[in-house]
């Protein structure tokens, strides 16, 4: 059951995950993709996965939302064990999905439709609080190829939000913007996140916005990826604006991780 605050708003659920391993039956045989995952996330945080390409970052999102089956272990949200596709949750990409020819604010929509959760004109409300909260006011008649890729992203994060789910998980969702954006782009996030308050699990390669953004960063080995570290961030205090990044502990937990992948010849 979602834990609702008064305002509507979801606190989040807690997730855990023991003992996960994936093996992807391919063309050359069985590949362990994951190996032997075993996590526990808490209600309300904001947890960074960061990890070689193809270590298995993507297959644990999936694996989360149910989308795809373990080989062995267990995965649950809250008190449910995932067995089928978990709708209750928000979802984001480096490719943002939006459909061309509806309007900025009937992308938001679709998810009232899919999930057939009633009229959506009971949600326009909360579409407009939304793309205020994102900073796109006024775009709502507008269609997604008028706005630039930061802008079209900000709508997709609209769109994973509407249902107020209480899992929010983003794989690269800023991969494909410039650096200038991507960076803006980060330190809204935060914001979104501290009104929102989903658990929320964000991929990255990028070890500077893994350590700005969460309470805690998970560092996977390469495939098949298993956990070689988990770094918690609870000296780096709320909020953060992007100058903390020229902090000595910002920095000291950067190098920490880098370390890591250093370690293990993954970064040389
Ligand atoms: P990451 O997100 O860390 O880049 P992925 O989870 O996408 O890694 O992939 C992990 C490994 O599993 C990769 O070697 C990838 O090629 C393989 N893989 C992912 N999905 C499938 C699939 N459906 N079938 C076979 N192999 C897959």
């Amino acid at each position: 059951m979602t834990d609702i605050e008064k305002d509507g708003r979801s606190k989040g659920l807690p997730i855990s995950i023991s003992g996960v391993s994936k093996v992807y039956d391919t063309s050359d045989g069985p590949l362990l993709a994951l190996d032997e995952i075993s996590l526990d996330i808490k209600a309300g945080e904001f947890l960074s996965i960061v990890g070689p390409s193809g270590c298995g970052k993507s297959t644990l999102l999936m694996l989360i939302s149910g989308l795809i089956k373990s080989t062995t272990g267990e995965i649950k949200i809250a008190d449910t064990v995932v067995k089928n596709p978990y709708t209750d949750i928000g979802f984001v990409f480096q490719q943002d999905f939006l459909m061309d020819w509806r309007t900025v604010l009937d992308n938001i929509l679709l998810p009232i439709e899919i999930k057939k959760l009633g009229p959506a004109e009971k949600y326009r409300e909360r579409a407009f609080e939304l793309l205020d909260m994102v900073g796109l006011a006024g775009f709502e008649n507008r269609y997604p190829y008028e706005l630039s890729g930061g802008m079209r992203q900000r709508v997709s994060i609209c769109r994973a939000l509407i249902t107020s789910p209480p899992l929010l998980l983003m794989d690269e969702p800023f991969g494909a913007l410039d650096s200038l954006t991507r960076e803006q782009m980060t330190a809204d996030l935060v914001k979104i996140w501290q009104k929102n308050c989903n658990t929320l699990l964000f991929i990255t390669h990028n070890i500077y916005e893994a350590v700005f953004l969460a309470d805690r960063v998970l560092v996977m080995s390469k495939r098949p990826g298993k956990v070689l570290y988990k770094k918690e961030l609870v000296d780096l205090k709320r909020p953060r604006d992007l100058s903390i990044q020229d902090t000595p502990e910002f920095q000291k937990h950067a190098s920490e991780i880098r370390q890591t992948f250093v370690k293990e010849g993954i970064l040389k």
